[in-house]
């Protein structure tokens, strides 16, 4: 784990889940994410340790467990004040949730809620509605909705820096994903255009590295995002009688060369799947229908 220093006061761990980290005062820090586990949390107190760099705050940015599940050991090692968006918050108190989604509702069975799913649950002592300036005694920092990857994540903006979280990934990363995880492609690509026009001089992903020149790994994710998308529609559109929604899953990501190790991860991509269709469904392009008590997607198109 490697902590860089970005400004004066804005650092980031690098690791497989980026962990940013603002220095507001002498006295008053904030994490911006909190890692997987305990073992992640417990090197970044280290270091924080190590520089005399004081911790006070901690943001989270979405309720993923790779983005909060250092989160719970962090509450328990020190005082930290907890803000997250709402709708995220929710999940991150009631973390069983997400395997409860994933799984349609179903009561998740002890190995689906495993910690890339489920992380330990937190208190959030703040829980921010809307998107703007958050300002608190000494803290003062931006965030900025980037809804899509997941329903209400927030980035945050401090020293021009932007903390991005998943609203797009590294260009290798976005590749090796083959489908990366989305909940909604509409607001996908509505938040990477946003983030083309926002005033800053570099950025953080979840996943990748600190860019000055962000824009080329934005405009690779534009084009994965568009590429998927298509290729559904293809998929869809060559079969008259429309394609049952599981075989969809299971084209889509053998087209893009995945292969689907377990059960959680074919949730994963089926609900990522989902997510493409309901913005093909909106285009009035696709729709669900019903045949012989299967879920089948069909084109719109004669
Ligand atoms: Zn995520």
């Amino acid at each position: 784990m490697e902590l860089h220093q970005l400004t004066d006061n804005v650092y980031y761990f690098q690791t497989s889940v980026n962990i940013g980290y603002v220095q507001f005062t002498e006295k008053t820090g904030m994490l911006i994410d909190a890692g997987l586990e305990d073992q992640t949390m417990k090197k970044v107190l280290k270091k924080l340790d190590e520089k005399g760099l004081p911790l006070t705050h901690l943001f989270i940015t979405h309720a993923h467990a790779d983005h909060y599940g250092g989160a719970a050991y962090l509450q328990k090692n020190r005082q930290v004040y907890t803000i997250a968006p709402g709708f995220e918050s929710a999940i991150l108190q009631e973390p069983m949730l997400e395997p409860l989604y994933l799984f349609h509702g179903t009561n998740p069975i002890p190995e689906w809620r495993n910690k890339f799913l489920e992380g330990k649950p937190i208190h959030v002592d703040l829980e921010l509605k809307g998107e703007g300036v958050v300002e608190r005694g000494e803290i003062q920092f931006r965030t900025i909705a980037l809804p899509g990857h997941s329903y209400h994540q927030f980035g945050v903006m401090t020293n021009d820096i932007l903390f991005a979280a998943d609203a797009y990934f590294g260009k290798d990363i976005i590749h090796k994903h083959g489908i990366p995880y989305i909940v909604d492609a509409h607001l996908t690509l509505e938040t990477l255009e946003k983030i083309k026009k926002l005033p800053c001089k570099g950025a953080v992903p979840g996943h990748g590295s600190y860019e000055t020149d962000f824009l080329e790994t934005i405009e690779e994710n534009i084009k994965v995002h568009h590429q998927i998308e298509a290729m559904l529609f293809t998929l869809i559109t060559g079969e008259s009688a429309g394609v049952p929604f599981e075989q969809l899953v299971t084209k889509a990501c053998t087209q893009k060369g995945i292969t689907i190790r377990n059960v959680t991860s074919f949730m994963l991509f089926r609900t990522a799947v989902t997510a493409y269709l309901t913005k093909l469904m909106k285009e009035q392009k696709v729709s669900f229908q019903i045949r012989d008590n299967q879920l089948v997607v069909e084109s719109s198109f004669e």
